[in-house]
């Protein structure tokens, strides 16, 4: 017999969904996560009455009534719109490429202008079959946005010229005809009021839950409390790593506190030359429409990603995609480990997809 019937690693949004639906079902669980917190990516530090999300600004959104409904049961929603400032050698634009930013580019104030605007500067080009990421940009919003608004961020986000990388990284480049300059589409959108750890606490709450504990300082111990194990750890640490690492992109993030109260006006603002070393300054009270005396900014610095730092972005190219193929033919085998989230799946997942990748796998496998 086992003392419990889910050993999960890792208190991220997966582990803590699938922790929660667990429970719901009488089944107890111990969760366990190497860091000295819970809530993964998600967490949230407290700073002068400030969340400072620490590993990188969260907004939730989704299209999914459910997901919208579930994560609500735990936190509520204020009204937080994304709406990103990108700042060019010292000009403003609005973001997402709207017709704010279609006027602030050529004062252009009609959507039929601004279409012209656009086709002028593509057909200029005279580009047909793009062969990297730079041409392709340029075969579908021209030159003007690109330089300006595209160009930099990209090549800082990767760390190489545009014109070495490959252009299925750009799929769509969304160009909207009014003056909306709300980032998503989505239906629901917001950030938890009182913060994101107050989701996780909702959905940890009455689950045994050990944070400092690392899984692998013990492998042996800790899957023989649990008859069965969900994983949400990265793959290829869980097979040590034999058949070599999978790469990510990684950030580095400096925090500062300011003895101001406002020092940038909106939550985020993108740095779109290439010269600023990072992509985006976050000032945290905007997110929750903060009136402190003080303030919190965070500077976003891209990086490479080597072991002991943290692995954000996984690197969807054809080697690593081959690699995680190898991991993943190992796990579907295991009978007693469960495998999700983001490291294990080795994909990238905004919260209201992992959120439901939990619930699908929850519902799944618990019997
Ligand atoms: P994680 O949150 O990474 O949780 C995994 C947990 O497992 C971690 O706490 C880790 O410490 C623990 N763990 C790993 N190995 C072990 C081990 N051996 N032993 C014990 N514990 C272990 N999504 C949005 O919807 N909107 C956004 O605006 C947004 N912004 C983002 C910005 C950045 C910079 C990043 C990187 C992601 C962003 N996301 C956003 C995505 C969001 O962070 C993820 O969807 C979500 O956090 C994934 O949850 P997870 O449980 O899969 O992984």
């Amino acid at each position: 017999t086992y003392k419990y019937d889910y050993l999960i690693v890792g208190s991220g949004l997966f582990g803590a969904v699938y922790a929660y639906m667990a429970k719901q079902k009488g089944k107890k669980c111990l969760v366990i996560d190497r860091r000295s917190h819970t809530g993964g990516n998600i967490y949230c530090e407290n700073v002068n009455g400030i969340n400072v999300h620490k590993y990188g600004a969260h907004i939730f959104h989704t299209n999914d009534k459910g997901i919208w409904d579930f994560v609500n049961q735990f936190v509520e929603f204020n009204r937080y719109t994304n709406s990103p400032i990108a700042n060019f050698k010292g000009e403003l634009f609005n973001l997402p490429f709207n017709m704010n930013t279609f006027y602030q580019l050529w004062k252009v104030k009609t959507p039929e202008e601004a279409r012209a605007k656009i086709a002028e500067q593509v057909k200029e080009l005279g580009l047909s079959e793009p062969q990297n990421l730079e041409e392709q940009a340029l075969s579908m919003v021209g030159g003007d946005i690109y330089q300006k608004l595209i160009k930099g961020y990209t090549e800082k986000q990767w760390g190489r010229a545009a014109t070495d990388l490959p252009s299925f990284i750009i799929k769509r480049l969304p160009l909207r005809f009014t003056y909306d300059n709300n980032y998503f589409n989505d239906k629901y959108q917001g950030i938890p009021i009182g913060g994101y750890n107050k989701l996780t606490e909702g959905l940890l709450e009455g689950i045994e839950v050990k944070t400092a504990c690392d899984f692998f300082e013990d492998r042996a111990y800790w899957s023989s409390l649990a008859e069965m194990t969900v994983y949400t750890g990265k793959i290829d640490e869980f097979y040590d790593y034999r058949f070599g690492e999978l790469n990510y992109r990684s950030l580095d993030f400096e925090h500062a506190i300011l003895e101001i109260e406002n020092y940038q006006g909106n939550a985020v603002v993108n740095y779109t030359e290439r010269e600023v070393p990072y992509t985006r300054i976050i000032e945290h009270k905007h997110f929750e429409f903060g009136t402190q005396p003080t303030t919190v900014i965070t500077k976003e610095y891209p990086s490479e990603y080597a072991l002991g730092k943290e692995p954000y972005y996984p690197i969807n190219d054809e080697g690593n995609t081959e690699l995680f193929r190898k991991y993943s033919a190992l796990a579907v085998k295991e009978e007693k480990v469960i495998f999700g989230g983001r490291l294990a799946e080795y994909r990238y997942y905004d919260m209201h997809q992992v959120i439901g990748s939990a619930l699908k796998s929850a519902r799944e496998t618990i019997v």
